[in-house]
Protein backbone atom coordinates (compact mmCIF):
# COMPACT_ATOMS: atom_id res chain seq x y z
CA UNK A 1 0.00 0.00 0.00
CA UNK A 2 1.32 3.21 -1.30
CA UNK A 3 1.14 6.49 0.45
CA UNK A 4 2.11 9.33 -1.04
CA UNK A 5 2.13 12.67 1.19
CA UNK A 6 3.71 15.11 -0.63
CA UNK A 7 3.56 17.67 -3.65
CA UNK A 8 6.50 19.87 -4.73
CA UNK A 9 6.81 23.41 -4.24
CA UNK A 10 9.82 25.95 -4.59
CA UNK A 11 12.36 22.79 -5.37
CA UNK A 12 11.07 20.91 -2.97
CA UNK A 13 9.00 17.68 -1.31
CA UNK A 14 6.65 19.42 1.11
CA UNK A 15 3.36 18.30 2.93
CA UNK A 16 0.12 19.62 1.66
CA UNK A 17 -1.53 21.88 3.34
CA UNK A 18 -4.85 20.11 2.44
CA UNK A 19 -5.91 16.96 4.45
CA UNK A 20 -8.05 15.06 2.64
CA UNK A 21 -6.64 11.07 1.52
CA UNK A 22 -7.80 10.16 -1.51
CA UNK A 23 -7.89 6.14 -2.60
CA UNK A 24 -5.92 5.48 -5.44
CA UNK A 25 -7.10 1.67 -7.33
CA UNK A 26 -5.61 -1.12 -9.29
CA UNK A 27 -8.19 -0.83 -12.11
CA UNK A 28 -7.51 -4.57 -13.33
CA UNK A 29 -8.39 -5.72 -9.42
CA UNK A 30 -10.38 -2.95 -8.54
CA UNK A 31 -8.40 -3.32 -5.35
CA UNK A 32 -6.85 -0.30 -3.38
CA UNK A 33 -3.29 0.37 -3.72
CA UNK A 34 -2.29 3.08 -2.28
CA UNK A 35 -4.02 6.93 -0.89
CA UNK A 36 -2.72 10.13 -2.10
CA UNK A 37 -2.67 13.22 0.36
CA UNK A 38 -4.40 16.06 -2.11
CA UNK A 39 -3.43 19.68 -2.26
CA UNK A 40 -5.89 22.30 -1.30
CA UNK A 41 -6.58 26.18 -2.77
CA UNK A 42 -3.92 26.99 0.27
CA UNK A 43 -1.36 24.37 -1.80
CA UNK A 44 -2.10 25.77 -4.98
CA UNK A 45 -1.64 29.49 -3.94
CA UNK A 46 1.78 28.53 -2.64
CA UNK A 47 2.66 26.80 -5.67
CA UNK A 48 1.93 29.86 -7.97
CA UNK A 49 3.63 32.66 -5.25
CA UNK A 50 6.80 30.27 -6.17
CA UNK A 51 6.57 29.82 -10.06
CA UNK A 52 5.90 33.69 -10.05
CA UNK A 53 9.04 34.48 -7.90
CA UNK A 54 11.02 32.59 -10.00
CA UNK A 55 9.88 33.95 -13.05
CA UNK A 56 11.73 36.69 -13.49
CA UNK A 57 15.30 35.40 -13.51
CA UNK A 58 13.69 32.14 -15.15
CA UNK A 59 12.45 33.88 -18.37
CA UNK A 60 15.32 36.18 -18.90
CA UNK A 61 17.88 32.49 -19.19
CA UNK A 62 18.82 31.75 -22.78
CA UNK A 63 18.43 29.43 -25.03
CA UNK A 64 21.27 27.89 -24.10
CA UNK A 65 20.34 27.49 -20.98
CA UNK A 66 17.33 26.09 -21.26
CA UNK A 67 18.41 23.62 -23.25
CA UNK A 68 20.78 22.32 -20.67
CA UNK A 69 17.53 22.03 -18.84
CA UNK A 70 15.66 19.99 -21.04
CA UNK A 71 17.89 17.92 -21.60
CA UNK A 72 19.13 17.22 -17.68
CA UNK A 73 14.92 16.76 -17.79
CA UNK A 74 15.02 14.18 -20.38
CA UNK A 75 17.73 11.60 -19.19
CA UNK A 76 16.12 12.10 -15.86
CA UNK A 77 12.47 10.97 -17.11
CA UNK A 78 14.62 8.53 -19.13
CA UNK A 79 16.18 7.11 -15.96
CA UNK A 80 12.89 6.60 -14.49
CA UNK A 81 11.41 4.92 -17.50
CA UNK A 82 11.10 1.55 -16.06
CA UNK A 83 9.95 2.64 -12.48
CA UNK A 84 6.98 5.15 -14.39
CA UNK A 85 6.00 1.69 -17.06
CA UNK A 86 5.24 -0.53 -13.75
CA UNK A 87 2.99 2.46 -12.40
CA UNK A 88 0.97 3.02 -15.35
CA UNK A 89 -0.19 -0.82 -15.67
CA UNK A 90 -0.38 -0.27 -12.17
CA UNK A 91 -2.34 2.00 -11.71
CA UNK A 92 -4.02 2.66 -14.98
CA UNK A 93 -3.78 -0.51 -16.51
CA UNK A 94 -2.25 -0.28 -20.07
CA UNK A 95 -1.67 -3.16 -21.69
CA UNK A 96 2.09 -3.54 -22.60
CA UNK A 97 2.74 -2.27 -26.02
CA UNK A 98 1.04 1.05 -25.01
CA UNK A 99 2.61 1.38 -21.51
CA UNK A 100 5.95 0.96 -22.93
CA UNK A 101 4.95 3.42 -25.54
CA UNK A 102 3.31 5.85 -22.85
CA UNK A 103 6.47 5.56 -20.96
CA UNK A 104 8.81 6.35 -23.43
CA UNK A 105 6.68 9.11 -25.18
CA UNK A 106 7.63 11.55 -21.43
CA UNK A 107 10.81 11.76 -21.95
CA UNK A 108 10.83 11.98 -26.07
CA UNK A 109 8.26 14.36 -25.90
CA UNK A 110 10.72 16.39 -23.87
CA UNK A 111 13.10 15.74 -26.14
CA UNK A 112 10.76 16.94 -29.22
CA UNK A 113 10.09 20.16 -27.07
CA UNK A 114 14.05 20.97 -26.80
CA UNK A 115 14.25 20.62 -30.86
CA UNK A 116 11.94 23.05 -31.28
CA UNK A 117 13.85 25.50 -28.96
CA UNK A 118 16.93 24.69 -30.70
CA UNK A 119 15.27 25.85 -34.03
CA UNK A 120 12.58 28.70 -32.83
CA UNK A 121 13.02 32.14 -34.11
CA UNK A 122 12.73 34.80 -30.99
CA UNK A 123 13.21 37.81 -33.30
CA UNK A 124 11.96 38.87 -36.33
CA UNK A 125 11.28 41.91 -38.20
CA UNK A 126 8.53 43.53 -39.21
CA UNK A 127 8.50 46.79 -41.12
CA UNK A 128 10.61 48.65 -39.07
CA UNK A 129 10.08 47.37 -35.91
CA UNK A 130 11.34 44.24 -34.08
CA UNK A 131 9.33 41.97 -33.14
CA UNK A 132 10.40 39.73 -29.68
CA UNK A 133 8.60 36.80 -28.65
CA UNK A 134 8.61 37.17 -24.91
CA UNK A 135 7.44 34.85 -22.34
CA UNK A 136 3.69 35.00 -20.73
CA UNK A 137 4.53 34.42 -17.19
CA UNK A 138 3.38 31.89 -15.10
CA UNK A 139 1.58 29.17 -16.87
CA UNK A 140 -0.92 26.63 -15.09
CA UNK A 141 -0.60 23.10 -16.77
CA UNK A 142 -3.61 20.83 -15.73
CA UNK A 143 -3.88 17.29 -17.38
CA UNK A 144 -6.06 14.46 -17.35
CA UNK A 145 -5.24 10.43 -16.24
CA UNK A 146 -5.58 9.46 -19.54
CA UNK A 147 -1.47 9.77 -20.38
CA UNK A 148 -0.36 11.26 -17.19
CA UNK A 149 3.34 11.60 -17.41
CA UNK A 150 2.89 12.30 -21.30
CA UNK A 151 1.07 15.36 -20.56
CA UNK A 152 2.96 16.30 -17.59
CA UNK A 153 6.58 16.42 -19.39
CA UNK A 154 4.42 17.61 -22.85
CA UNK A 155 3.71 20.88 -21.54
CA UNK A 156 6.11 21.67 -18.99
CA UNK A 157 8.94 21.20 -21.49
CA UNK A 158 7.26 23.99 -23.76
CA UNK A 159 6.45 25.99 -21.04
CA UNK A 160 9.96 26.24 -19.89
CA UNK A 161 11.37 25.89 -23.85
CA UNK A 162 9.10 29.46 -24.00
CA UNK A 163 10.39 30.96 -20.68
CA UNK A 164 7.48 30.63 -18.65
CA UNK A 165 7.38 29.10 -15.39
CA UNK A 166 4.73 26.28 -14.02
CA UNK A 167 2.52 25.13 -11.72
CA UNK A 168 1.14 21.37 -13.04
CA UNK A 169 -2.60 20.16 -11.61
CA UNK A 170 -2.57 16.33 -12.90
CA UNK A 171 -5.13 14.00 -12.49
CA UNK A 172 -6.12 13.26 -8.74
CA UNK A 173 -6.32 9.26 -10.43
CA UNK A 174 -2.47 9.36 -11.52
CA UNK A 175 -0.55 10.25 -8.53
CA UNK A 176 1.52 7.10 -8.53
CA UNK A 177 2.71 8.46 -11.63
CA UNK A 178 2.95 11.77 -11.05
CA UNK A 179 5.09 11.20 -8.12
CA UNK A 180 7.86 8.98 -9.99
CA UNK A 181 7.90 12.01 -12.88
CA UNK A 182 7.97 14.74 -10.27
CA UNK A 183 11.23 12.71 -8.47
CA UNK A 184 12.60 12.43 -11.85
CA UNK A 185 11.90 16.08 -12.40
CA UNK A 186 13.50 17.00 -9.52
CA UNK A 187 16.99 15.18 -10.20
CA UNK A 188 17.13 17.47 -12.87
CA UNK A 189 17.91 20.48 -10.47
CA UNK A 190 15.55 23.50 -12.15
CA UNK A 191 15.91 26.61 -9.76
CA UNK A 192 13.43 26.40 -7.45
CA UNK A 193 10.17 27.56 -8.34
CA UNK A 194 10.36 26.83 -11.79
CA UNK A 195 7.43 23.90 -11.96
CA UNK A 196 5.82 22.68 -8.90
CA UNK A 197 3.20 19.99 -9.00
CA UNK A 198 0.32 20.23 -6.87
CA UNK A 199 -2.16 17.21 -6.94
CA UNK A 200 -5.55 18.06 -5.89
CA UNK A 201 -9.03 17.88 -6.99
CA UNK A 202 -10.04 19.99 -9.73
CA UNK A 203 -12.46 21.55 -8.58
CA UNK A 204 -10.21 23.14 -6.07
CA UNK A 205 -6.98 22.66 -7.29
CA UNK A 206 -7.62 23.49 -10.61
CA UNK A 207 -10.24 25.84 -10.24
CA UNK A 208 -7.79 27.79 -8.13
CA UNK A 209 -5.20 27.97 -11.20
CA UNK A 210 -7.90 28.66 -13.44
CA UNK A 211 -8.97 31.99 -11.60
CA UNK A 212 -5.14 32.88 -9.97
CA UNK A 213 -4.60 36.66 -11.24
CA UNK A 214 -0.83 35.50 -10.75
CA UNK A 215 -1.46 32.87 -13.45
CA UNK A 216 -0.94 34.04 -17.49
CA UNK A 217 -1.89 31.18 -19.27
CA UNK A 218 -3.19 27.95 -18.72
CA UNK A 219 -2.86 24.67 -21.01
CA UNK A 220 -5.65 22.12 -20.19
CA UNK A 221 -5.87 18.41 -21.32
CA UNK A 222 -9.52 16.91 -20.42
CA UNK A 223 -12.81 17.43 -21.09
CA UNK A 224 -14.94 19.73 -23.08
CA UNK A 225 -16.83 20.81 -20.36
CA UNK A 226 -14.16 21.42 -17.77
CA UNK A 227 -12.57 23.09 -20.65
CA UNK A 228 -15.43 25.51 -21.10
CA UNK A 229 -15.46 26.26 -17.19
CA UNK A 230 -11.77 26.72 -17.00
CA UNK A 231 -12.32 29.54 -19.93
CA UNK A 232 -14.88 31.32 -18.28
CA UNK A 233 -12.67 31.07 -15.35
CA UNK A 234 -10.28 32.95 -17.17
CA UNK A 235 -11.63 35.53 -18.62
CA UNK A 236 -11.94 37.91 -15.73
CA UNK A 237 -8.11 38.29 -16.01
CA UNK A 238 -7.86 37.54 -20.00
CA UNK A 239 -5.91 34.47 -18.92
CA UNK A 240 -4.32 33.30 -22.67
CA UNK A 241 -5.75 29.85 -22.65
CA UNK A 242 -4.93 26.34 -24.55
CA UNK A 243 -7.61 23.49 -24.36
CA UNK A 244 -7.01 20.42 -25.84
CA UNK A 245 -10.51 18.80 -25.25
CA UNK A 246 -12.75 15.51 -26.40
CA UNK A 247 -13.41 14.53 -29.51
CA UNK A 248 -15.96 11.75 -31.95
CA UNK A 249 -13.43 11.52 -34.38
CA UNK A 250 -14.44 9.63 -37.92
CA UNK A 251 -12.35 6.81 -39.74
CA UNK A 252 -13.68 7.63 -43.10
CA UNK A 253 -13.17 4.60 -45.23
CA UNK A 254 -13.95 4.89 -48.74
CA UNK A 255 -15.19 2.16 -51.44
CA UNK A 256 -11.67 2.11 -53.19
CA UNK A 257 -10.29 0.91 -49.63
CA UNK A 258 -8.52 -2.45 -49.07
CA UNK A 259 -10.56 -4.01 -46.39
CA UNK A 260 -7.69 -6.46 -45.26
CA UNK A 261 -5.75 -3.05 -44.26
CA UNK A 262 -8.68 -1.10 -43.17
CA UNK A 263 -10.34 -3.16 -40.86
CA UNK A 264 -7.27 -3.09 -38.67
CA UNK A 265 -6.55 -0.18 -39.11
CA UNK A 266 -10.16 1.10 -37.83
CA UNK A 267 -9.74 -1.15 -35.06
CA UNK A 268 -6.78 -0.12 -34.28
CA UNK A 269 -7.98 3.99 -34.17
CA UNK A 270 -11.01 3.08 -31.93
CA UNK A 271 -9.36 0.77 -29.14
CA UNK A 272 -6.17 2.98 -29.14
CA UNK A 273 -5.61 3.53 -25.42
CA UNK A 274 -8.24 0.43 -24.43
CA UNK A 275 -10.66 3.38 -25.96
CA UNK A 276 -9.86 5.63 -23.90
CA UNK A 277 -8.32 8.23 -26.38
CA UNK A 278 -9.63 11.82 -27.66
CA UNK A 279 -8.32 11.04 -30.57
CA UNK A 280 -9.91 7.42 -31.19
CA UNK A 281 -11.58 6.89 -34.12
CA UNK A 282 -14.87 5.81 -33.03
CA UNK A 283 -17.30 6.29 -35.91
CA UNK A 284 -16.61 4.23 -38.57
CA UNK A 285 -18.03 5.58 -42.21
CA UNK A 286 -18.12 2.98 -44.86
CA UNK A 287 -19.80 2.48 -48.26
CA UNK A 288 -23.27 1.25 -47.64
CA UNK A 289 -22.71 -0.46 -51.13
CA UNK A 290 -20.14 -2.71 -49.38
CA UNK A 291 -21.46 -2.66 -45.45
CA UNK A 292 -21.96 -6.88 -45.57
CA UNK A 293 -18.12 -7.26 -46.38
CA UNK A 294 -17.38 -4.50 -44.25
CA UNK A 295 -18.82 -5.74 -41.01
CA UNK A 296 -17.90 -9.48 -41.64
CA UNK A 297 -14.24 -8.41 -40.96
CA UNK A 298 -14.80 -6.18 -38.68
CA UNK A 299 -16.96 -8.89 -35.97
CA UNK A 300 -14.05 -10.73 -36.76
CA UNK A 301 -11.79 -8.66 -35.87
CA UNK A 302 -13.35 -7.40 -32.82
CA UNK A 303 -13.96 -10.32 -31.64
CA UNK A 304 -11.04 -11.45 -31.52
CA UNK A 305 -9.55 -8.68 -30.03
CA UNK A 306 -8.71 -9.35 -26.05
CA UNK A 307 -9.81 -7.22 -23.07
CA UNK A 308 -8.90 -8.15 -19.89
CA UNK A 309 -5.56 -8.20 -18.08
CA UNK A 310 -2.98 -5.85 -18.72
CA UNK A 311 0.00 -8.38 -17.86
CA UNK A 312 -1.04 -10.67 -19.97
CA UNK A 313 0.90 -9.78 -23.24
CA UNK A 314 -1.97 -11.01 -25.10
CA UNK A 315 -4.38 -8.26 -24.18
CA UNK A 316 -4.75 -5.23 -26.41
CA UNK A 317 -7.37 -3.11 -24.54
CA UNK A 318 -6.99 -2.90 -20.49
CA UNK A 319 -9.44 -1.84 -17.77
CA UNK A 320 -11.08 1.09 -17.88
CA UNK A 321 -9.84 3.57 -15.57
CA UNK A 322 -12.17 3.81 -12.41
CA UNK A 323 -15.40 1.92 -11.51
CA UNK A 324 -17.13 5.52 -12.42
CA UNK A 325 -15.13 5.10 -16.41
CA UNK A 326 -16.83 1.62 -16.32
CA UNK A 327 -20.23 2.55 -15.24
CA UNK A 328 -20.18 5.36 -18.14
CA UNK A 329 -19.42 3.00 -20.78
CA UNK A 330 -22.18 0.79 -20.13
CA UNK A 331 -24.51 3.12 -19.74
CA UNK A 332 -24.06 4.23 -23.30
CA UNK A 333 -24.09 0.85 -24.50
CA UNK A 334 -27.67 0.35 -22.99
CA UNK A 335 -28.35 3.99 -24.50
CA UNK A 336 -26.91 2.27 -28.10
CA UNK A 337 -29.43 -0.27 -27.55
CA UNK A 338 -32.19 1.94 -26.54
CA UNK A 339 -31.98 3.78 -29.30
CA UNK A 340 -32.14 1.33 -32.05
CA UNK A 341 -28.80 0.65 -33.39
CA UNK A 342 -27.79 -2.89 -33.77
CA UNK A 343 -25.13 -4.58 -31.78
CA UNK A 344 -22.53 -6.69 -34.16
CA UNK A 345 -19.95 -7.60 -31.38
CA UNK A 346 -19.67 -7.02 -27.72
CA UNK A 347 -22.80 -6.12 -25.40
CA UNK A 348 -22.89 -4.73 -22.02
CA UNK A 349 -21.09 -6.08 -18.73
CA UNK A 350 -17.58 -7.84 -18.14
CA UNK A 351 -15.67 -10.39 -21.18
CA UNK A 352 -16.50 -13.70 -20.56
CA UNK A 353 -15.07 -15.15 -17.44
CA UNK A 354 -14.11 -12.39 -16.09
CA UNK A 355 -15.16 -11.35 -11.93
CA UNK A 356 -13.20 -8.41 -11.46
CA UNK A 357 -11.23 -5.52 -13.56
CA UNK A 358 -13.19 -2.71 -14.68
CA UNK A 359 -12.84 -4.33 -18.31
CA UNK A 360 -15.51 -4.22 -20.55
CA UNK A 361 -16.43 -6.20 -23.73
CA UNK A 362 -14.89 -4.45 -26.96
CA UNK A 363 -18.27 -3.04 -28.59
CA UNK A 364 -19.03 -2.13 -32.14
CA UNK A 365 -22.51 -1.47 -32.96
CA UNK A 366 -23.67 -1.13 -36.55
CA UNK A 367 -27.08 0.76 -37.85
CA UNK A 368 -26.16 3.76 -36.30
CA UNK A 369 -27.42 7.13 -37.53
CA UNK A 370 -24.95 9.65 -36.83
CA UNK A 371 -27.91 11.62 -34.86
CA UNK A 372 -27.75 8.66 -32.23
CA UNK A 373 -26.53 9.55 -28.58
CA UNK A 374 -23.32 6.90 -29.04
CA UNK A 375 -22.37 8.70 -32.22
CA UNK A 376 -23.03 12.36 -30.70
CA UNK A 377 -21.16 12.11 -27.51
CA UNK A 378 -17.58 10.61 -26.52
CA UNK A 379 -17.79 7.49 -24.81
CA UNK A 380 -14.13 7.25 -24.40
CA UNK A 381 -14.40 3.54 -23.92
CA UNK A 382 -14.06 0.47 -26.60
CA UNK A 383 -17.30 1.14 -28.35
CA UNK A 384 -17.51 2.26 -31.96
CA UNK A 385 -20.17 2.95 -34.25
CA UNK A 386 -20.46 1.99 -37.77
CA UNK A 387 -22.45 4.24 -39.82
CA UNK A 388 -23.11 3.92 -43.86
CA UNK A 389 -23.12 6.54 -46.58
CA UNK A 390 -24.06 6.55 -50.06
CA UNK A 391 -21.36 8.59 -51.41
CA UNK A 392 -18.16 10.81 -50.97
CA UNK A 393 -20.05 14.16 -50.47
CA UNK A 394 -22.26 12.09 -48.02
CA UNK A 395 -19.32 10.75 -46.53
CA UNK A 396 -17.97 14.22 -45.64
CA UNK A 397 -20.95 15.46 -44.38
CA UNK A 398 -21.60 12.84 -42.06
CA UNK A 399 -17.58 13.22 -40.74
CA UNK A 400 -18.09 17.19 -40.21
CA UNK A 401 -21.70 16.55 -38.39
CA UNK A 402 -20.55 16.76 -34.45
CA UNK A 403 -19.35 19.25 -32.28
CA UNK A 404 -15.85 18.02 -32.26
CA UNK A 405 -13.06 18.71 -34.57
CA UNK A 406 -9.98 16.92 -33.30
CA UNK A 407 -8.75 14.20 -35.27
CA UNK A 408 -10.18 12.43 -38.42
CA UNK A 409 -8.92 9.23 -40.27
CA UNK A 410 -9.87 8.34 -44.27
CA UNK A 411 -8.69 5.03 -45.91
CA UNK A 412 -8.50 4.73 -49.43
CA UNK A 413 -6.99 2.53 -52.33
CA UNK A 414 -5.70 6.15 -53.72
CA UNK A 415 -3.70 8.22 -51.43
CA UNK A 416 -4.56 11.38 -53.72
CA UNK A 417 -8.17 10.95 -53.25
CA UNK A 418 -7.93 9.97 -49.72
CA UNK A 419 -5.51 13.49 -49.35
CA UNK A 420 -8.61 15.27 -51.31
CA UNK A 421 -11.35 14.18 -48.73
CA UNK A 422 -9.12 14.62 -46.06
CA UNK A 423 -8.67 18.48 -46.78
CA UNK A 424 -12.31 18.60 -46.64
CA UNK A 425 -12.71 17.26 -42.82
CA UNK A 426 -13.34 19.61 -40.15
CA UNK A 427 -10.48 17.92 -37.60
CA UNK A 428 -7.43 19.65 -36.28
CA UNK A 429 -5.58 16.37 -37.83
CA UNK A 430 -6.24 13.89 -40.31
CA UNK A 431 -4.58 10.76 -41.22
CA UNK A 432 -4.53 9.24 -44.50
CA UNK A 433 -3.66 5.47 -44.51
CA UNK A 434 -1.76 5.23 -41.61
CA UNK A 435 -1.87 5.81 -38.06
CA UNK A 436 1.79 7.44 -37.71
CA UNK A 437 2.31 9.71 -35.13
CA UNK A 438 4.33 12.70 -36.02
CA UNK A 439 5.23 15.30 -32.90
CA UNK A 440 6.55 18.52 -35.39
CA UNK A 441 2.86 18.55 -36.19
CA UNK A 442 0.74 20.96 -34.51
CA UNK A 443 -2.21 19.09 -32.33
CA UNK A 444 -5.61 20.36 -31.64
CA UNK A 445 -8.57 20.70 -32.28
CA UNK A 446 -11.73 22.55 -34.39
CA UNK A 447 -14.86 23.89 -32.63
CA UNK A 448 -15.68 22.12 -29.75
CA UNK A 449 -12.34 20.10 -29.12
CA UNK A 450 -10.75 22.95 -28.11
CA UNK A 451 -8.43 26.01 -29.04
CA UNK A 452 -5.08 26.52 -29.61
CA UNK A 453 -2.40 23.75 -30.87
CA UNK A 454 0.13 22.00 -28.65
CA UNK A 455 3.22 20.39 -30.42
CA UNK A 456 6.24 22.17 -33.01
CA UNK A 457 6.68 25.84 -32.96
CA UNK A 458 2.77 26.63 -33.12
CA UNK A 459 2.64 24.82 -29.51
CA UNK A 460 5.70 26.59 -28.29
CA UNK A 461 4.27 30.11 -29.53
CA UNK A 462 1.46 29.70 -27.40
CA UNK A 463 3.61 30.51 -24.39
CA UNK A 464 4.72 33.41 -25.77
CA UNK A 465 3.20 36.86 -27.05
CA UNK A 466 5.10 38.80 -29.61
CA UNK A 467 6.48 42.20 -28.34
CA UNK A 468 6.71 45.15 -30.86
CA UNK A 469 9.29 47.61 -30.43
CA UNK A 470 10.29 50.56 -32.57
CA UNK A 471 13.15 52.39 -32.31
CA UNK A 472 13.71 55.94 -33.77
CA UNK A 473 17.52 56.32 -34.81
P1 LIG B 1 -11.58 16.07 -16.83
O1 LIG B 1 -11.92 17.21 -17.68
O2 LIG B 1 -12.59 15.58 -15.86
O3 LIG B 1 -10.29 16.39 -15.96
C1 LIG B 1 -9.08 16.84 -16.52
C2 LIG B 1 -8.29 17.59 -15.48
O4 LIG B 1 -9.02 18.78 -15.12
C3 LIG B 1 -8.10 16.83 -14.17
O5 LIG B 1 -6.82 17.13 -13.65
C4 LIG B 1 -9.19 17.39 -13.29
O6 LIG B 1 -8.92 17.24 -11.92
C5 LIG B 1 -9.20 18.85 -13.71
N1 LIG B 1 -10.45 19.57 -13.42
C6 LIG B 1 -11.68 19.07 -13.19
N2 LIG B 1 -12.55 20.08 -12.91
C7 LIG B 1 -11.85 21.23 -12.98
C8 LIG B 1 -12.19 22.61 -12.82
N3 LIG B 1 -13.44 22.99 -12.53
N4 LIG B 1 -11.23 23.53 -12.99
C9 LIG B 1 -9.97 23.18 -13.31
N5 LIG B 1 -9.58 21.90 -13.45
C10 LIG B 1 -10.51 20.93 -13.31
O7 LIG B 1 -11.11 14.94 -17.83
P2 LIG B 1 -10.61 13.48 -17.48
O8 LIG B 1 -11.82 12.69 -17.12
O9 LIG B 1 -9.47 13.52 -16.54
O10 LIG B 1 -10.03 13.04 -18.90
C11 LIG B 1 -10.85 12.58 -19.93
C12 LIG B 1 -11.19 13.68 -20.92
O11 LIG B 1 -10.00 14.27 -21.41
C13 LIG B 1 -11.90 13.18 -22.13
O12 LIG B 1 -13.03 13.97 -22.41
C14 LIG B 1 -10.90 13.28 -23.26
O13 LIG B 1 -11.41 13.47 -24.52
C15 LIG B 1 -10.08 14.42 -22.82
N6 LIG B 1 -8.75 14.32 -23.41
C16 LIG B 1 -8.40 15.18 -24.41
C17 LIG B 1 -7.15 15.10 -25.00
C18 LIG B 1 -6.74 16.05 -26.10
O14 LIG B 1 -5.56 16.22 -26.30
N7 LIG B 1 -7.63 16.69 -26.79
C19 LIG B 1 -6.25 14.14 -24.59
C20 LIG B 1 -6.63 13.28 -23.57
C21 LIG B 1 -7.88 13.39 -22.98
Amino acid sequence: MERIDQIYIDGAFVTPHGDEWFNLFNPATEEVIGQVRLADAEDARRAIAAARRAFPAFSRTTRADRLAMLERMRAAVAAHEDELLEAIVREYGAPAARSRWMASYAHQVIAAAAEVLAHYDFERQAGTARVVMQPLGVAGLITPWNSDAGFICGKLATALAAGCTAVIKPSEMSALQTRIVTQALHEAGLPPGVFNIVTGRGEVVGAEISASPDVAKISFTGSTTVGKAILRAGAETLKRVTLELGGKSPMVVLDDADFATAVPLAVQAGFMNSGQACIAGTRILVPASRKAEFEALLAREVSATKSGDPRDADTAIGPMVSAKQWERVQRYIRLGLSEGARLLVGGEGRPEGMKRGWCVKPTVFTDVRNDMTIAREEIFGPVLSLITYRDEDEAVAIANDTLYGLHAYVVSGDPQRGARVAARLEAGRVLVNTLAHEPKAPFGGFKQSGIGRENGPYGLEAYLEPKAMVVAA
